[in-house]
């Protein structure tokens, strides 16, 4: 790469600002990437496809979700006018259904019988074995043995919709750990295997075709902001953990100037504190997961540990280009910590009843912070990336409250 001059790589497929993204990967994987790669790009423009695709999301997925003006907390707050994106009523919970839906059909396309995916909280997992059961596809899920541990639920849900799921033993056991371990497996056997990437991060054309699929959030909320109040939205915030419902929900509004895009990272215990995962405001540039993106990491590009309350969003890196809108200043990124959330997570369901999954929670605090700052002639969309029943027993712990699960 180095001697290639600036217009060359900027020309380059899926780097962003000159500097991030890439594929950092073993050879064995480039041809099945190739492959990847021209069948997303040419499916993309094929009207059977989108046909397909849009059959599913509406028929399967429950799409469009409902851009909902949140009144009372409008009125509570008492500045700008809050508008809710509302991916936790999608099928499963969350926005991962729509990225998830689009690469499955792409895999279908490209004559794969099994689906394999890297889950953390396991959020991701249950939605790919969702998908490979609807497509009658086998499946099988790499989950750190940690995780396995502290999910058990959803390990649980996994196999009952007919997945196989692994506990990862190698490393910290993590998150981190299940990516590596689904990349070697893809590498090992891609012949019939399609790797289903849970978020805007990876090797070149994950980051990509992840953002397209999610982008039907910001697609959705453009046109459905215009027929309530016939105008563009002041601010869009979303939470950020490897950033595809941030991506998705910002995309349609990128080339749209007066719009100011927020992406809201876990501080964890504090953005200064070592308990955190906010990439962005903490990490610095590295090579991990096959993509060139800020990691948090040691001096000698040790990966370390992360931590939020929030399972979804402890990930110790972020998709590439929401690196580069930040190193472009196009996309602001901030911290909220975990009392913040879990503060918004009670604000929201008193306020709005809406009991909405903690990472989103991020989100939530973020506006209560910012809202009342702006005028009652503003506008604020806010993605809830995901439902909050998950959440309900973990947060009555960090209260205090034993109840039994
Ligand atoms: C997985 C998850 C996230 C974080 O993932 P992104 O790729 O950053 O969107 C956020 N919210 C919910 C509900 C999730 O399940």
């Amino acid at each position: 790469m180095k001697n290639l001059t600036e217009a060359q790589i900027t020309k380059r497929p899926g780097i962003f600002a000159d500097t991030y993204g890439g594929q950092y990967i073993p050879e064995t994987l480039m041809t099945e990437l190739e492959k990847v790669d021209k069948a997303f790009h040419t499916l993309k423009d094929d009207p059977d496809f989108q046909a397909e695709l849009h059959d599913l999301l509406i028929n399967y997925a429950n799409r469009p979700s409902l851009l909902y003006y949140a009144k009372n907390m409008t009125e509570d707050l008492g500045g700008a006018k809050i508008y809710l994106k509302r991916e936790d009523l999608n099928h499963t919970g969350a926005h991962k259904i729509n990225n998830v839906i689009g690469q499955a059909l792409l895999a279908k396309h490209l004559g794969k019988k099994r689906l394999i995916a890297e889950t953390g909280a396991g959020q991701h997992g249950v939605a790919t074995a969702t998908i490979a059961a609807l497509f009658g596809m086998d499946c099988e899920i790499f989950m750190g043995k940690e995780d396995t541990d502290r999910q058990k639920l959803n390990v649980y849900r996994m196999e009952l919709l007919g997945a196989k799921v692994h506990p990862v033993t190698t490393g910290s056991m993590v998150l981190k750990d299940a990516i590596n371990a689904t990349l070697q497996e893809w590498a090992s056997r891609s012949e019939d295997t399609f790797y289903v990437m849970g978020s805007a991060v990876g090797p070149y054309p994950f980051p990509e075709m992840v953002k397209y699929f999610q982008s039907v959030i910001s697609k959705e909320s453009k046109q459905q902001l215009k027929a309530k109040e016939n105008t563009l939205p002041d601010m869009v915030v979303a939470c950020v953990g490897g950033g595809s419902n941030a991506i998705g929900s910002f995309a349609d509004y990128i080339d749209d100037p007066s719009v100011k895009l927020v992406g809201v990272e876990a501080a964890g215990k504090g953005v200064n504190s070592d308990q955190t995962a906010a990439t962005i405001e903490r990490g610095s540039v590295g090579i991990f997961h096959g993509m060139k993106s800020l990691f948090l990491q040691n001096e000698d590009g040790q990966i370390n540990p992360v931590y939020s309350i929030s399972a979804g969003l402890d990930y110790p890196g972020v998709g590439p280009e929401h690196a580069a809108l930040a190193k472009e200043g196009r996309a602001q990124y901030v911290g909220i910590t975990d009392d913040e959330a879990v503060q918004a997570f009670e604000y929201i369901a008193r306020q709005e009843g809406i009991v909405a999954a903690i990472e989103s929670c991020h989100a939530v605090a973020y506006v209560e912070k910012i809202a009342p700052t702006m005028s009652k002639d503003q506008i604020i969309v806010c993605t809830l990336s995901g439902r909050g029943d998950k959440d309900v027993a973990s947060i009555a712990k960090y209260k205090g409250v034993d109840i039994d699960e």
